[in-house]
């Protein structure tokens, strides 16, 4: 049995990121960059106005009220390209570049016109620099403003757009089977018969790995069949770079998924984590390079062992920076009790009190495979292997659940 620690570590190391491919900006949301990006132009790429107002210099402003002679006028998107001099003005707009000559903007709320608009007064002085932001003020060209391995968000594609970046390079998705495996399984759309349940993890494990960024294809239920198993890994390994089963590695008679992948000729990277749930869970790599993570049956093993393990390899592959999920820390609600020889993994409820602390609240469940309690989490308490019990209001480490 390896720690949790060594299992993301060893996920990590056979995790290579695929090669990388170009897509417009317009479908990149939620990639992750494969490319540092580098600004093409100084930004702003002119001393620009930051208010309506005018642009002055502000030492003819001192003895202010002062009248000053209206010469131009600056808009966004055509600026007066002349000179400006002592005792004259330049009417302004937001992000009009500000006139050679001026050093001050100052705001239309403080300033009056005269004379058939040929005469701005000043009702109060200004400093230099004022409402002005200086070219490359915020970024100069040339400097990286990204670097490669970031989820392209909102924000991040306001700066790709920015700098002119209508293609970029992003982490290619990888492309993943998800196989349930087990005699009782029945479609989702069938009644169940004796001794049948529906699947359930198909759909977990769909929409995490999707999330995560990859392709999804579901491959057909599969019963406790060793040479059924080893037919669908095969062939989904002509056409998957992952492939996330469920089912069948636990220690019963039925459990064929280790030794389907062995005469396939797999090479296994571990099979026992010491986790709770989730530690019968499997990696391993096909002859043909297919990863396999062979996850245990129970719902909620599925989702543990899945974002811990199989959502990491998943971001690697596509290049992420952090691929594993981010231990954070707040307060335990109530006491939990742990596990002798395994990090336990809760489910739990976030939530913040008064004082703008986190809350971590088990929720109340029964086992790894109580699916409907573990619908309400939001995070994943750990308590660390050999405590007895974690009591209320301790400081407790937890992960957040992806979505
Ligand atoms: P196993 O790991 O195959 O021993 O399965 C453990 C438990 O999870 C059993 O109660 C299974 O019936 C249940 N289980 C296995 N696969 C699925 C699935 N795809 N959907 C829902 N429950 C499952
Ligand atoms: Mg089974």
């Amino acid at each position: 049995m390896i720690s949790i620690a060594e299992a993301i570590q060893i996920v990590k190391e056979h995790a290579s990121q695929l090669p990388t491919e170009r897509v417009s900006l317009d479908t990149s949301l939620g990639r992750i960059l494969a490319q540092d990006i580098v600004a093409d132009s100084d930004l702003p790429p002119f001393d620009r106005s930051q208010m309506d107002g005018y642009a002055v210099r502000a030492s003819d402003s001192h003895n202010a009220p002062v009248r000053l002679r209206i010469v131009g006028e600056s808009s966004a998107g055509k600026g007066w390209h002349q000179e400006m001099h002592e005792g004259e003005a330049v009417r302004i707009m937001t992000g009009a570049p500000v006139p050679v000559g001026a050093d001050a903007v100052q705001q239309v709320e403080l300033a009056h016109e005269l004379k058939d608009n040929t005469v701005v007064e000043l009702l109060e002085s200004v400093e230099e620099g004022r409402s002005i932001v200086r070219r490359a003020a915020e970024v100069s060209e040339g400097q990286t403003v990204l670097r490669a391995g970031v989820t392209i968000n909102a924000a991040i594609l306001a700066v790709l757009a920015s700098f002119g970046y209508a293609e970029v390079e992003v982490g290619t998705r990888p492309r993943v089977g998800v196989l349930a495996t087990g005699s009782e399984l029945v479609a989702v759309d069938q009644k169940p018969g004796q001794d049948q349940i529906r699947d359930s993890n198909n759909y977990s494990i769909g929409a995490y790995a999707q999330n995560a960024g990859a392709f999804v294809t579901q491959l057909p239920l599969t019963g406790d069949e060793i040479s059924d198993l080893k037919k669908q890994i095969s062939k989904a390994a002509e056409t998957c770079d992952v492939i996330v089963t469920s089912g069948g590695v636990s220690m019963g008679v039925y459990d064929f998924t280790k030794t389907a992948l062995t005469e396939l000729g797999a090479e296994l990277f571990f099979e026992r984590v010491a986790l709770r749930p989730g530690k019968p869970t499997v990696f391993a790599r096909l002859p043909q390079g297919t990863l396999v993570f062979g996850l245990p049956g129970n719902p909620v093993s599925v989702s543990v062992t899945f974002n811990l393990f199989a959502r990491t390899a998943l971001l690697a592959m596509q290049g992420a920076n952090n691929p594993a999920l981010k231990t954070e820390t707040g307060v335990l609600a109530k006491a939990v009790k742990g596990a002798k020889e395994r990090d336990s993994y809760l489910p739990a409820q976030l939530t913040t009190n008064d004082d703008g602390q986190l809350i971590v609240f088990p929720l109340k469940w029964g086992g790894s495979s109580d699916f409907i309690a573990f619908a309400r989490a939001t995070a994943l308490a750990i308590i660390p292997a050999g405590t007895k019990t974690l009591d209320a209001d301790s400081l407790v480490k937890f992960v957040r659940l992806p979505e």
